[in-house]
């Protein structure tokens, strides 16, 4: 039988691939077990929300390595890049009542912090039970606002990413590994 399944070739506008897929793969599931360890006596299910459109296959694999009890939800916001001001506007929201309820936040990567900083303090005001988030990869030279995040999966340099559901303009969102991308014009 003819491999379907082969690893798409970088394309002339990646420059390496900085995270294989095996190298994720092994990371998501340390990261599960983290996780199904801290919330193992939890009273009640673990609400997941990813954050659109980037941590769609981050919270896919993740939930499904997860031994605990939880709901997956999603949210939407719009953020610029570039943008300092900090501005960050709801899309969609999420539909699970966090009243009482233990909430993990997904999210692909961890920039400047102003997406998580905002739905942390959202969040609070849905008095949940706690609080929580994982980040895929973490760009430390990049932090504006000081973030707590509870689980890392990489921290890597400040550079653009792409793959395993980041995208540049859409693209390359599904390729399996995490690659970096020449600067853009
Ligand atoms: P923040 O600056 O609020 O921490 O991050 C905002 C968003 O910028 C992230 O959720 C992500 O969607 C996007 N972002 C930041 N760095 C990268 C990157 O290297 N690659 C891609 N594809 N998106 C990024
Ligand atoms: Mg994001
Ligand atoms: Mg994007």
């Amino acid at each position: 039988m003819k491999d379907s399944l082969a690893i798409p070739a970088l394309t002339e506008d990646l420059a390496r691939v900085l995270i294989d897929a095996d190298t994720i793969n092994r990371r998501v599931d340390e990261l599960a077990r983290q996780i199904s360890s801290d919330y193992a006596d939890a009273e009640s299910d673990l609400i997941l929300v990813g954050v659109l459109k980037g941590s769609f296959i981050f919270i896919a694999d993740l939930a499904r390595k997860l031994n605990v009890k939880h709901v997956v939800d999603f949210i939407a916001l719009s953020s610029y890049h570039g943008d300092h001001s900090g501005n960050v506007r709801l899309l969609m929201d999420t539909r699970e009542n966090m009243e009482d309820k233990d909430v993990l936040i997904i999210e692909d990567i961890l920039d400047s912090g102003n997406t998580l900083d905002y739905l942390i303090r959202n969040f609070k005001t849905r008095n949940p039970k706690s609080v929580k988030t994982a980040v895929l990869l973490d760009k430390p030279d990049r932090h504006i606002l000081p973030v707590e995040i509870d689980y890392i999966g990489f921290t890597i340099p400040d550079v653009w990413v792409v793959g395993y559901g980041l995208d540049y303009n859409e693209k390359h969102r599904t390729l399996p590994y995490i690659a970096e991308m020449y600067p853009q014009a």
